[in-house]
C-alpha cells in the first residue's frame, strides 16, 4: 500500500460514510443517542483536509488520518478509531509501500490497542466485532482475492446483530438489543469495505 492509496483509503471511507450518514444516524437512534452518522461525518472529513499530499511515507498519512479522528469524532467511538488509525500509522512509519503481511501485522497491533482502549472484546456487539474477525482473516487466510476479504467484513457485520450489546450505550438495551444492528460496526464495515475498493 503506497502513501497515495492511504489517501484514497481515507477519502472512500469519508464518501462512503457521507453516502450512509443517515442509516448512521438511525442505527444509533435505536440503540444510542443518535450521534454516530454526524460523528463519523465530522471526523472523516476533517481527516480528509488535513491529508499531507506531498509525502511518500504511509505511516504518516495513516497517523495523521487518525489524529484528526481521534480529536474530531468524539463520543465513544472517536478515541477508538483514533487509536486505530494512529497505531497502524505507528507500525507503518517511513514505509514507501508496505506489503499485506505488513498491513497485517499493523491491523494487529491497531485492533488489539482498540481493544484495550475500549476495555472490549469480541463478541460484545460493537465494532471490534467487525475488526477483530477481518484482522484474524488476514492472518490465517491466503488472502489473494480481496473480494473474500470484503466478504468476511459482510459476514461479520450480519452476525453482530444477533449479538447481545455489552458495551457502549447499547449496552442498557441488554437482550433488546438482540436482532438490531450496532452503529459502530457498520462504520467499520464501511472504513474496512473502503481499503478493499482502493487496494484493488
Ligand atoms: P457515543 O456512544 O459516545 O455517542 P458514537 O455514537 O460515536 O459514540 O459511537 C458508538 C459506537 O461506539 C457503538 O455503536 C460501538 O460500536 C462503539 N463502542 C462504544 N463503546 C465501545 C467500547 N467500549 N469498545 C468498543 N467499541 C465501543
Ligand atoms: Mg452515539
Ligand atoms: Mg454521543
Amino acid at each position: 500500500m503506497k502513501a497515495e492509496t492511504a489517501r484514497k483509503w481515507i477519502h472512500e471511507s469519508a464518501r462512503q460514510i457521507e453516502a450512509n450518514k443517515e442509516q448512521l444516524t438511525q442505527l444509533d437512534q435505536t440503540l444510542g443517542d443518535g450521534d454516530h452518522g454526524l460523528n463519523m461525518g465530522r471526523g472523516f472529513q476533517a481527516a480528509v483536509e488535513q491529508l499531507d499530499q506531498d509525502t511518500s511515507d504511509v505511516g504518516k498519512v495513516l497517523k495523521g488520518a487518525g489524529t484528526s479522528l481521534l480529536s474530531k469524532i468524539g463520543g465513544a467511538s472517536g478515541p477508538l478509531y483514533g487509536t486505530f488509525f494512529m497505531k497502524l500509522g505507528a507500525h507503518l512509519a517511513g514505509e514507501e509501500n508496505p506489503d499485506l503481511k505488513q498491513l497485517t501485522e499493523g491491523f494487529r497491533s491497531a485492533v488489539d490497542s482498540m481493544k484495550k482502549r475500549g476495555k472490549a472484546e469480541a463478541g460484545e456487539k460493537t465494532m471490534i466485532d467487525v475488526f477483530e474477525p477481518v484482522t484474524e482473516f488476514l492472518e490465517t487466510e491466503n488472502v489473494s482475492n480481496l473480494d473474500n476479504l470484503r466478504e468476511k467484513a459482510e459476514a461479520s457485520l450480519e452476525e453482530v446483530q444477533g449479538f447481545e450489546a455489552k458495551k457502549g450505550r447499547a449496552a442498557y438495551y441488554k437482550e433488546k438489543s438482540v436482532g438490531k444492528q450496532d452503529a459502530g460496526a457498520q462504520s467499520a464495515y464501511y472504513i474496512l469495505s473502503s481499503l478493499v475498493t482502493v487496494l484493488k
